[in-house]
């Protein structure tokens, strides 16, 4: 691996294959995989990591928003990409990149199917969410009805796909609630083929789910967090790589005096002589001030060294009083070992808020 000179983000590709086939192990050879790659895939490179995903065999794309759809349309994404949160503002781009909306309240089916018989479009392609009990979003068990008359007043859609999402799959606690929320799916399910006359896909699990309910697979998974490295439990997690590793270098060490305070507000009063490090990392990049004053730690030669005082947005200063170390030094932020889990659990968040964060200043390098 190249040392950093600068901050990186180093993307393992070779860990997202891992991953993807180890989450795929984990399928009948008929379900389909859906990889979720909203939110610039997880923090990495929506556009690098779905590219290297559609040369493997994923089925469809999902994102939340219509410019992440349009973004991945740009960069050569030419399979099925579900757009998980549209408004209807951008429709018409919507349609223009051939991306599929989720469909969740009577307002949006109502606006889009306008939109589209406009068009003269037959058999556009999209998916009916409903809500089982995350309430978030999706139409009620009550609204199939409703929803089959709009859609066929004529033919200009084809529901490729109804949906739910699990609200606790993660939480073995919440077992009961997750098997009455596939239930209540299946219920859906059968009411909504019977009404509409044919067999749409469904699909239900995202990562935690295909791990815990095989018995919820269905059609298709939507997979995310387990693509970039994370099962949501240290079982899982010992199957599965973070693919992603920042990066920073040592840019100056400080000899402070006893006395001496450290960073913005003198957050940091110096009991005795310690040495520092500042690394150019800081709140703008994705490391939120709940990382300061000592709540964070980087790891310099395998050695862990504390934040000291607090972030600021370009900077963190670390404790190195015991590490043997020189400016121009690689530091290791997270990466596989102390994976970005373990460092967003000294601020009580999960890694899913850690490595989203992580700033589109930041540089983007790949292991292929
Ligand atoms: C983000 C998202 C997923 C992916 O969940 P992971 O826990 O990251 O696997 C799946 N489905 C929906 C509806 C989502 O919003």
């Amino acid at each position: 691996m190249p040392k950093a000179q600068e901050t990186v983000l180093e993307i393992d590709l070779k860990a997202l294959q891992d991953n993807f086939q180890h989450l795929k192990s984990k399928l009948e050879p008929h379900t389909k995989f859906l990889a979720v790659v909203k939110a610039f895939a997880y923090g990495s490179d929506a556009s690098e990591v779905a590219n290297f995903l559609q040369d493997l065999d994923v089925d469809y794309f999902a994102v939340a928003y219509i410019n992440e759809g349009i973004a991945l349309r740009n960069s050569g994404i030419t399979k099925p990409i579900l757009v998980l949160h549209p408004q209807t503002t951008n429709f018409e781009l919507l349609i223009k990149h051939n991306l599929e909306p989720s469909l969740y309240n009577k307002k949006i089916l109502v606006e889009f199917l306008s939109l589209i018989s406009d068009k003269k479009s037959t058999d556009y392609p999209v998916h009916i969410k409903f809500n089982t009990g995350l309430n978030r979003l999706g139409f009620g068990q009550d609204d199939v009805k409703f929803i089959v008359d709009e859609i066929n007043k004529n033919n200009t859609v084809n529901v490729k796909s109804i949906f739910s999402h699990l609200a606790a799959s993660e939480d073995l606690n919440e077992t009961s609630f997750s098997l009455n929320q596939i239930e209540t799916f299946k219920k859906i399910a059968t009411h909504f083929e019977h009404k509409i006359g044919y067999k749409p896909m469904l699909h239900m699990c995202n990562t935690s789910g295909v791990l815990n309910y095989p018995e919820a697979h269905f059609d298709m998974v939507r997979c995310g967090i387990g693509l970039y490295g994370f099962g949501n439990s240290e079982k899982e997690n010992q199957f599965l790589k973070p693919i992603a590793t920042l990066k920073t270098v040592i840019s100056q060490i400080h000899h402070i005096e006893k006395g001496a305070s450290v960073g913005y507000n003198r957050a940091f009063k110096s009991e005795k002589t310690v040495k520092t490090a500042t690394l150019p990392i800081g709140h703008a990049d994705g490391i939120g001030r709940p990382y300061g004053n000592g709540k964070g730690f980087v790891t310099i030669r395998g050695k862990q060294a504390p934040t000291i005082g607090n972030v600021c947005m370009d900077m963190i200063m670390v404790n190195i009083t015991n590490i043997d170390c020189e400016e121009g030094d690689e530091v290791i932020v997270f990466g596989k070992a102390p994976s970005a889990e373990t460092l967003a659990s000294n601020v009580n968040t999960i890694s899913y808020e850690l490595i989203t964060s992580i700033s589109q200043r930041v540089k983007r390098t790949y292991l292929k």
